[in-house]
């Protein structure tokens, strides 16, 4: 049996046992329609976090840069991961991007426009869907570098980012480690860009788990290089030393999700054979070690004096 048949199988368990009785109890049969699709992402998000624990903790076992007396700190990494992955998120980004994606387009078709895809724009793409899921991959990581980079350059923006940097133990778990409002513009960036794009919905969901496998391998405790093809695909020292404790801050380096081809380009790569402790020297602890809530409210109350500052700074708010 296919693996594609397997999932397709646990999706339709789910669909049947699980959410359509929830919706019928609740009268909200409306949406029976997208039931066993949002089951089919859960799923996909499960073998998702499965598959990189598979890859990553033997790696972390047999690899390591660090070696830590206890793992409490990474705790915490493992909620916001699977909150992000396998829970209520994914499927409310795949509900949102189905229906904005079919009204957009509807709404364009009746007023005479078709809007294009990467096909109808390049017809050599006809026929070959894997060089077409690679460049909306490499467009959708193109917007995701200058996200970043723009994240280490606004006060306020790295108020909230300073959350995904002050992990000292920083794991496989820790790329989902991120404020809530962060995470909202993230997917606002992401959703609009996959928008104009014209992404076909289906392909959504399966390009946002394919790139964030390579984003959690990036911040595993592994001491792995990709030697010669650095350049290539983001490895767990390229990301770290991103991370290190001397980049953190407003001035970094090695901004990019996947292709670290975007530093290349724009000179922000760094490829120094060095695995530095990561963390924020200027992170306050509850940053750091606080509960899931703690580390909210905290990046909460940093991004409010950020933003205070940011205006003070351009004169508004004085008094008149
Ligand atoms: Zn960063
Ligand atoms: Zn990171």
């Amino acid at each position: 049996m296919s693996l594609d048949r397997i999932f397709s199988n646990i999706a339709g368990y789910m669909e049947q046992y699980l959410v359509l009785p929830v919706l019928f109890h609740f009268h909200w049969m409306a949406w029976g329609d997208l039931a066993f699709d949002w089951c089919l992402i859960c799923v996909y998000g499960l073998f998702a976090v499965l598959l990189t624990y598979a890859v990553c903790v033997p790696l972390e076992y047999w690899y390591p840069v660090e070696r830590w007396p206890d793992r409490k700190a990474v705790l915490v990494d493992v909620f916001y991961t699977l909150l992000n992955r396998v829970g209520v998120v994914p499927v409310i980004t795949f509900v949102l991007f189905y229906h904005v994606q079919t009204w957009t387009t509807g709404f364009l078709v009746e007023r005479g426009f078709i809007p294009p895809t990467l096909e109808s724009l390049i017809p050599f793409l006809l026929g070959r869907p894997l060089l077409t899921f690679l460049i909306y991959a490499l467009i959708l990581d193109f917007a995701e570098y200058w996200r970043h980079r723009l994240s280490h350059s606004f006060r306020w923006w790295y108020a909230l980012h300073a959350l995904h940097h002050a992990q000292r133990q920083m794991s496989f778990w820790s790329d989902d480690r991120n404020h809530l409002i962060d995470d909202i513009i993230s997917f606002l960036w992401f959703f609009v860009i996959g928008l104009i794009i014209n992404i076909p919905p289906v392909q959504f969901p399966l390009l946002v788990l394919g790139l964030k496998f390579i984003e959690s391998l990036s911040h595993a405790n592994i001491r792995l290089s990709f030697g010669p093809l650095e350049w290539l695909i983001v490895s767990p020292r390229f990301h770290r030393f991103h991370h290190g404790l001397r980049a953190a801050g407003r001035n970094s380096c090695n901004y990019a999700s996947v292709f670290p081809v975007w530093d290349v380009l724009f000179r922000t790569a760094d490829f120094q054979d060095k695995y530095l402790p990561t963390g924020d020297a200027r992170a306050p602890e509850a940053l750091v070690t606080g509960s899931y809530v703690t580390q909210q409210v905290t990046g909460l109350k940093l991004f409010w004096q950020a933003l205070g500052k940011s205006w003070a700074s351009l004169g508004i708010g004085r008094a008149a």
